[in-house]
């Protein structure tokens, strides 16, 4: 029969191990279900999407509105031409306009060179993006077999923890129960080793090292109060 002290310093490292099961369960699950990696490139690749078609439509409009200019400037020329206007203050009027059409129309192609660079930047990163993001999946997907086969271990495992915890604490005498209940400090259990409690450092009288060695009483450290146990 093992001694109450002895069984709730197993229970005790059961439930740390529980713990940590739960954790690494929990963390492969989530990875499992979206890959970090992948739904951060995802989201930036949606970005660099919106940025790609902001800058295209920018271009169109561009194109559309330099059309526009472009046949205004034409059939102002025409009509220059034409000698159909023969006032020469409207004549030198129409000239000057057709100037200003000019250098303006000059302007907006030097402008929408800038934009159609800047569309071309933006097709550029989306493509890099998109790549990028693609070898994420291949690989989050490559992944994924061997992170099922962890989580089923794991699992597992803490099946078998889970059981055991149980079939122990099944073994502690009440009175030790309600003593590791009842224990604010955490962890409840501490080891004395060199007649020392390894949680504080404080030196475990003689009266209690030799309770300690009967081992029937639930023994506490006088100084943090932790449920003692022999190394
Ligand atoms: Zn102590």
């Amino acid at each position: 029969m093992a001694r109450p002290a002895q069984l709730l310093l197993q229970y005790q490292r059961l439930v740390d191990r529980e713990r940590v099961l739960r954790d690494d369960i929990e963390r492969i699950e989530s990875q499992l279900q979206s890959d970090p990696e992948v739904a951060a490139l995802e989201e930036r690749a949606a970005a660099a999407q919106a940025q790609q078609e902001a800058t295209a439509a920018r271009v169109r409009e561009s194109d559309k509105a330099r059309e526009d200019h472009r046949t205004r400037l034409r059939s102002r020329e025409k009509e220059l031409m034409s000698g159909r206007i023969r006032n020469p203050t409207e004549l030198t009027q129409m000239s000057e306009e057709v100037q200003h059409m000019k250098s303006r129309f000059a302007e907006e192609e030097e402008a929408e060179l800038q934009l159609m660079e800047e569309a071309d930047a933006a097709e550029e990163a989306l493509r890099a993006i998109t790549a990028e993001l693609q070898s994420a999946r291949a690989r989050a997907a490559a992944e994924a077999p061997g992170l099922q086969a962890e989580l089923d271990e794991l699992r597992s495992e803490l099946a078998g923890i889970e059981a055991e915890k149980d079939q122990i604490w099944a073994e502690v005498p009440p009175a030790a129960r309600t003593a590791f209940t009842r224990q604010r400090v955490q962890p409840a259990v501490a080891v004395v080793a060199n007649n020392q409690c390894t949680a504080c450092r404080v030196t475990v009288t003689s009266r209690g090292m030799q309770m300690l060695r009967q081992g029937d009483e639930i023994v506490h450290c006088e100084n943090c109060g932790r449920i003692l146990v022999l190394a």
